[in-house]
């Protein structure tokens, strides 16, 4: 147990995250059916396949009247011989007449196209041959204008949602189009969450002015909590384990029961002294990755009965970005989701990074006014400013340098955090 690891070569980002995907390949969690009201954020277990078109029929896209093109083409005044308003119907439209019309209110048969309220001059009913209000048309209408066609948004027996889409704001707008009062999904992700470091103090705990010499406060527990429930996740969070086996191991044997995943940030590092690796390796399999990554090198995954078990590093800024380049994919995948890559852009470097690492590198920038990128001048592992001041990271490639000009693969921090 004293023994300090042997010495591993550093593993590739992509081929962790492909082992650290494939630990999942037996588990899929169950699903539940929500409101549709409360469904943002989840991933949906089956297809929204449409049982109506969307629109139900032809409609008006604009406050008007609907007409006959051949009729206007005479340049006469038309009577309005029906009112139609957005819910009611209407009746076939007599020829040689026009129908008032109001935007979302189905066109009536016959009508082959809608003109615009402001491109028509109201008569008073007095002023027309026919004793009913009428209108001159001012423009040639072309066939079809301003008609919303009938199933144009949606067909019949469409899907227009697909098991393992994460859901948002439209899609949910977009399943109750199609008349969906609940969705299928998959429940939410329970996860424990600890902190390890003596070293660490609860803000609230200890005011600033009397913190003792090497204590610093937990930052990561924030942001980790808050990352967890962006990723659709129920958070159990255990707050700091005390530093003695016997806890640790009461602790994780504790979270282990009702948790699918148990987090933890720090002590994953090679020769640490700390509890959690000896306590996971004490009640199930624990394997420690070295990944060439920087920051965040250290990680590790294992299980303690049916949970999984993630060790992050405790380095803030490794913390978050080890969270977004492998626990986030790993999350989602566990929901159900098939695509889990970075949503990585194309962007200019306004800076230069003159001496790469060996590891892949991912430095926090943030977007400019011209549409490039700059750098925030510390990209140390601790300076958690820097990813409060950044908008996302360049994702650049192990032994890369930058120079000004030079296109890099850009990601936005709320694209992973959507
Ligand atoms: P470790 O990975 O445990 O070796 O920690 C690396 C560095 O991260 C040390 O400087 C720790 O003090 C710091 N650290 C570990 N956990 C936290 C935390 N929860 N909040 C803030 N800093 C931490
Ligand atoms: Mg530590």
């Amino acid at each position: 147990m004293s023994t300090p690891p042997a010495r591993k070569p550093l593993l590739p980002l992509d081929v962790a995250l492909t082992q650290l995907l494939g630990a999942l390949a037996d588990r899929a969690l169950a699903t539940e059916r929500v409101s549709t009201f409360d469904a943002d954020g989840r991933v949906l277990a089956q297809a929204v396949v449409s049982a109506l078109q969307v629109p139900p029929q032809d409609n008006s896209s604009m406050d008007g009247y609907a007409v006959r093109v051949s009729d206007v083409a005479s340049g006469a005044a038309l009577p309005v011989s029906q009112r139609i308003a957005a819910g009611a119907s209407g009746v076939p439209l007599e020829a040689g007449t026009v129908a008032r019309i109001f935007t979302g209110a189905p066109i009536p048969r016959g009508a082959d196209a809608v003109v615009m309220q402001e491109d028509c001059s109201e008569l008073p009913a007095s002023d027309a041959s026919s004793g009913r209000a009428a209108i001159l048309v001012n423009t040639q209408p072309q066939m079809g204008q301003w008609i919303r066609r009938q199933g144009e948004d949606v067909t019949l027996g469409h899907a227009v949602l697909h098991a393992g889409q994460r859901l948002g704001p439209a899609a949910l707008g977009l399943a109750a189009s199609v008349g969906m009062a609940q969705l299928q999904v998959a429940r939410r992700p329970r996860v424990a969450l600890f902190s390890t470091g003596d070293e660490l103090v609860m803000p609230g705990q200890v005011a600033p002015e009397h913190m003792a010499p090497g204590a610093i406060y937990n930052s990561n527990r924030f942001f980790l909590a808050s990352l967890l429930r962006r990723m659709g996740c129920e958070v159990t969070d255990l707050g700091i384990v005390p530093d003695q086996l016997d806890a640790t191991v009461a602790a994780l044997r504790g979270a282990a029961q009702a948790h699918d995943v148990i987090l933890t940030s720090g002590g994953v590092s090679v020769g640490e002294e700390d509890h959690i690796k000896p306590a996971v390796q004490a009640l199930g399999t624990l394997d420690l990755w070295q990944i060439a990554i920087k920051p965040g090198k250290p990680f590790a995954h294992g299980r303690i009965g049916p949970s999984h078990f993630i060790g992050l590093p405790g380095n803030p800024v490794s913390s978050f970005m080890t969270f977004l380049l492998l626990v986030r994919p790993f999350l989602l995948r566990l929901q159900g989701v098939a695509d889990v890559a970075l949503p990585r852009q194309t962007l200019r470097a306004d800076f230069a990074w003159p001496r790469a690492d060996k590891r892949q590198e991912f430095l926090r920038v943030r977007r400019n006014a011209a549409g490039g990128l700059d750098l925030f001048p510390n990209q140390s592992s601790g300076v958690l400013s820097s990813a409060v001041w950044g908008d996302g990271f360049v994702d650049n490639p192990a032994s890369q340098t930058i120079a000004p000009g030079d296109l890099v693969r850009f990601v936005a921090f709320n694209e992973l955090l959507a």
